[in-house]
C-alpha cells in the first residue's frame, strides 16, 4: 500500500497586550459584562473613523522581529469583506497585500529544522456570538462586542510542519516566544491565542502539495494535535479509497473527537479585499525597527544555550529553565550568584519552586520569590550541601519558608530539624527500635529482608526523617550482627 505524509501550515492569532483596542480607545479587558467596552468605531456606526493604536503596532513589530522577520517600511490596511452577525461593520480591517512583516522562521525544536514564517500582520478581532447560556438560547443568538476591534497579530507559517505532534510542539514554542517578549498574555482559555491548522497529505516522496483542509480556531496544543491526527487519518483514508479530499473549512468537535465540515472553500471567499480608505499607509522607519529590536529580551532559545554554557547545565535543566520564563530563569541565576551550586539550584527551581507554583495555581513567581528570595533558597541549599538537613526535611523547611518568610537556618533551629547525626543519638534510635520490635528482630536474624526494611522504616520515623538513611541502615545492620555474634 502507498504511504502518505502530512503537510501542515499554521495561521496563529495572538491578542496583543494593549489596554485599548486597535482603532478606538475602548478597553480590551477580558471578562466584563457584554457590550460594556463599545463605541461608534468598534460598533461600526456610520461616519466613525478609526485611529491606529501605536502600542499595538509596536507589539506586532516586536513579534515579527522575534521571529526573524523583516518589517516593511510601508504596510497597508485593507478591508476584508464578509457578512457575519458579530462583524457589525461588514468588514474586518486587516492587512493583505502589504502586511506589516514578511519572512522569518522559528525552529521546530531546539537547534532543529527551521519552519519559515510567511507573514506577520495586524488585524482587528470580531465580536463574539453567544449561542448558549440564555433562557431563549434555543431561539436566539446574543452578541457581545467587547472583543470587536481588539488588536491581533496574525502569524502565518509555510506549509512545512511534518506531523501533528510537530505542529503542536511548534505552536507551543511560538507561544513561549510571544509571551516572553510581552506581546501577548498567551491565555488560550480566554482566546488570547488560537490557531487555524491547514493540512494536506501527499504520497510519501512526492513534492506537490495535496488539497488542504483548514481546521479553525484551535485553542489548546492538545486539541491542535488531536484535530490534526484525526484530519490526517481522514484524508489518508479518502485518498486510499480513491476519493478526493475536498477543500473546506472544518471545525474541531471536542466531544466527538473529530473534525466536522463548516463550509466548503468555494462557497466562501471572495473577501473583495481593498485598501482601507479611512487609514493612511502605516509607515515604520528604520529607527523604530532598530529600537524595537534593541528592546527585545533574551529569547528562550538563546537563554537555553547560555544557561547550558555558563552554568554547565545538562539539556534537561537548560531547556526546562529556558521554557519556564524569564523570571524563573533569573531566579535560578540569582540563586547561583548567592552561592548555590548550579545543578542543585536547577533541581530546586525546576522541582520544589515549580511544584509550589503549580499547587498555588499561579504563574506568578513572586508568590514564591517573595517569601523565599534567591539568597534564602541558596542558604537552604547550603544547609543540605553541608549535610545539616536531609533532603526530605529540606523540602519541609522550604514549605515553612514559603509560609513564613523566615530563613532556613532559623526554621531548622527553632523546630529542631537539624539532621540527627551524632553517633550516640543514632545508636540510641537503633537500640530503641530493636527493643520495641523483638519479633521483627528475630525474623531479621533468619534473613528476612522485608523485616529489615521494616526496622529501617521505623528508625527513620523515630528521627522524623532527620537521619542520613545510609548511616542509619549501616548502624542497624551492625547492631543486628552484634546481637547475632
Ligand atoms: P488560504 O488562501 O486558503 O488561506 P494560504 O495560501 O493563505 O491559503 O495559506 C494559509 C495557510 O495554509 C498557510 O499556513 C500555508 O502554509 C498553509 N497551506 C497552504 N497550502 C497548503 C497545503 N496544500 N497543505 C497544507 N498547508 C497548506
Ligand atoms: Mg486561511
Ligand atoms: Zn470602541
Amino acid at each position: 500500500m502507498d504511504s502518505f505524509e502530512p503537510v501542515i501550515g499554521l495561521e496563529v492569532h495572538a491578542q496583543l497586550l494593549t489596554e485599548s483596542k486597535l482603532f478606538c480607545a475602548c478597553s480590551t479587558r477580558f471578562g466584563d459584562p457584554p457590550n460594556t467596552h463599545v463605541c461608534p468605531v468598534c460598533l461600526g456606526l456610520p461616519g466613525a473613523l478609526p485611529v491606529l493604536n501605536a502600542r499595538a503596532v509596536d507589539a506586532a513589530v516586536r513579534a515579527a522581529l522575534a521571529l526573524n522577520g523583516t518589517v516593511r517600511a510601508r504596510s497597508v490596511f485593507a478591508r476584508k469583506n464578509y457578512f457575519y452577525p458579530d462583524l457589525p461593520k461588514g468588514y474586518q480591517i486587516s492587512q493583505y497585500e502589504a502586511p506589516l512583516a514578511a519572512g522569518g522562521w522559528l525552529e521546530v525544536e531546539a537547534g532543529g529544522r527551521r519552519v519559515g514564517i510567511v507573514r506577520v500582520h495586524l488585524e482587528e478581532d470580531a465580536g463574539k456570538s453567544l449561542h448558549h447560556g440564555f433562557p431563549d438560547s434555543d431561539r436566539r443568538t446574543y452578541l457581545d462586542f467587547n472583543r470587536s476591534g481588539v488588536p491581533l497579530v496574525e502569524i502565518v507559517t509555510e506549509p512545512a510542519l511534518a506531523s501533528a505532534a510537530e505542529a503542536a510542539g511548534f505552536f507551543s514554542r511560538l507561544r513561549a516566544v510571544l509571551v516572553e517578549i510581552g506581546v501577548t498574555d498567551g491565555n488560550m482559555e480566554e482566546g488570547s491565542l488560537r490557531c487555524d491548522a491547514n493540512v494536506s497529505v501527499r504520497r510519501a516522496g512526492t513534492r506537490a502539495l495535496g488539497v488542504k483542509t483548514e481546521v479553525k480556531n484551535l485553542n489548546s496544543f492538545r486539541y491542535l494535535q488531536r484535530a490534526l491526527e484525526f484530519e490526517i487519518a481522514r484524508q489518508v483514508a479518502r485518498l486510499a479509497a480513491g476519493q478526493p479530499v475536498v477543500a473546506e473549512t472544518r471545525q474541531w468537535d471536542q466531544a466527538g473527537g473529530r473534525t466536522v465540515p463548516m463550509r466548503t472553500k468555494e462557497a466562501v471567499h471572495d473577501y473583495r479585499y481593498f485598501p482601507e480608505p479611512d487609514l493612511p499607509a502605516l509607515a515604520i522607519d528604520a529607527a523604530a525597527v532598530a529600537a524595537a529590536r534593541a528592546s527585545l529580551p533574551e529569547l528562550p532559545d538563546a537563554r537555553r544555550t547560555r544557561l547550558a554554557c555558563d552554568y554547565g547545565l545538562g539539556a534537561y535543566d537548560a531547556d526546562g529553565l529556558s521554557r519556564a520564563g524569564r523570571a524563573t530563569a533569573a531566579y535560578f541565576e540569582e540563586t547561583v550568584r548567592a552561592g548555590a551550586p548550579p545543578k542543585a539550584a536547577a533541581n530546586w527551581v525546576l522541582g520544589e519552586v515549580r511544584r509550589a507554583l503549580h499547587e498555588l495555581g499561579t504563574d506568578d513567581l513572586e508568590t514564591v520569590a517573595g517569601p523565599v528570595p534567591p539568597a534564602g533558597l541558596a542558604a537552604l541549599i547550603a544547609l543540605v550541601e553541608a549535610g545539616r538537613v536531609s533532603g526530605p526535611v529540606a523540602k519541609e523547611v522550604f514549605a515553612r519558608m514559603r509560609a513564613t518568610g523566615h530563613a532556613a537556618a532559623d526554621i531548622v533551629e527553632a523546630e529542631g530539624l537539624a539532621r540527627v547525626d551524632d553517633e550516640a543519638a543514632l545508636a540510641a534510635v537503633v537500640r530503641d527500635v530493636m527493643a520495641a520490635h523483638p519479633k521483627v528482630v528475630a525474623e531479621c536474624r533468619r534473613g528476612r529482608t522485608k523485616a529489615f526494611g521494616f526496622l529501617v522504616g521505623q528508625a527513620m520515623k523515630a528521627t522524623a526523617g532527620r537521619a542520613d538513611p545510609v548511616r542509619l541502615t549501616r548502624r542497624l545492620r551492625e547492631a543486628l550482627e552484634d546481637e547475632r555474634a
